[in-house]
């Protein structure tokens, strides 16, 4: 069974949400996988433990995949890794497609963190860093990644930057336990790929993104285990033809189907 903690369920320009983010939890381990980083992540963090009642915090999530880097994505990972250097002391793992990691420190992280003061004066000693430095990296290739107890697989999405959306497995289980879409353009191809999953987290917005009449569309059996993220403000989430995904809720999702 896989835990799925909801931290945020909105799209890139959200005045009511957090950025859309997911933690992922294998209850018998504690094991914890951190799906995307969103700007101000401690408070995502934060407001998600006052909602749910649970002790979810960056001195607890050692794992980040990240999807891509929108900054609605990615734009936590730079305070994360600093709190995870200088007050938790333990280098995370972060995880994601070459094509994803090979542009974060050049394209998202370079420019704030390749300095250090290793005093308070601007004439002291300096320390120049690099990615590695403040964390491991684990590249998810083509197949099945083990991370911990879950076994990960990727696949590219329809979007306008490499983007991956993914397939997790608990270790042991027949059939993947969550298919998330990640941002794309409306994909049947993708979305029959994340259907061999029990529960499927699928993105909806307007744009390049995949609207929502057309997942309504999809058979009943599919929406059945279908719930929505990266929504806009505007979509009203009790009225919705697939059932929204509400930020702070805990879903569980496994071979006994899925619980709210
Ligand atoms: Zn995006």
């Amino acid at each position: 069974m896989l835990r799925i903690h909801v931290t945020g369920v909105g799209d890139a320009f959200t005045e009511r949400y957090h950025n859309a983010s997911l933690c992922l939890e294998e209850p018998a381990s504690g094991f914890r996988l951190m799906i995307d980083c969103p700007p101000a992540f401690p408070r995502v963090l934060a407001d998600y433990r006052k909602a749910s009642c649970t002790d979810l915090a960056v001195d607890n999530i050692d794992h980040l995949l990240l999807t891509h880097l929108h900054g609605d994505h990615c734009g936590g990972t730079e305070a994360y890794l600093y709190l995870r250097r200088f007050v938790v002391g333990k280098k995370p793992v972060l995880h994601g497609a070459r094509e994803v990691l090979d542009g974060l420190w050049e394209g998202r992280l370079r420019g704030g963190m390749e300095e250090l003061l290793l005093e308070g004066r601007a004439d002291g000693p300096r320390r120049h860093m690099e990615l590695d430095d403040y964390c491991e990296r684990q590249v998810l290739g083509p197949g099945a990644t083990p991370i911990g107890p879950l076994l990960v697989e990727r696949r590219f999405t329809i979007h306008h930057i490499p983007t991956t959306a993914v397939r997790v497995t608990v270790a042991g289980q027949p059939r993947p336990a969550l298919g998330y879409s990640a941002d794309t353009a409306f994909d049947p191809d993708l979305i029959a790929w994340l259907s061999e999953a029990e529960l499927i987290i699928h993105e909806t917005n307007f744009g390049v993104h995949t609207p929502l009449h057309l997942l309504a569309e999809l058979p009943q059996e599919l929406r059945a285990r279908m719930r929505l993220i990266h929504y806009p403000d505007t979509l009203d989430v009790d009225c919705a033809p697939i059932r929204c995904l509400r930020q702070g809720e805990v879903i569980e999702a496994g071979s006994a189907g899925i619980r709210a």
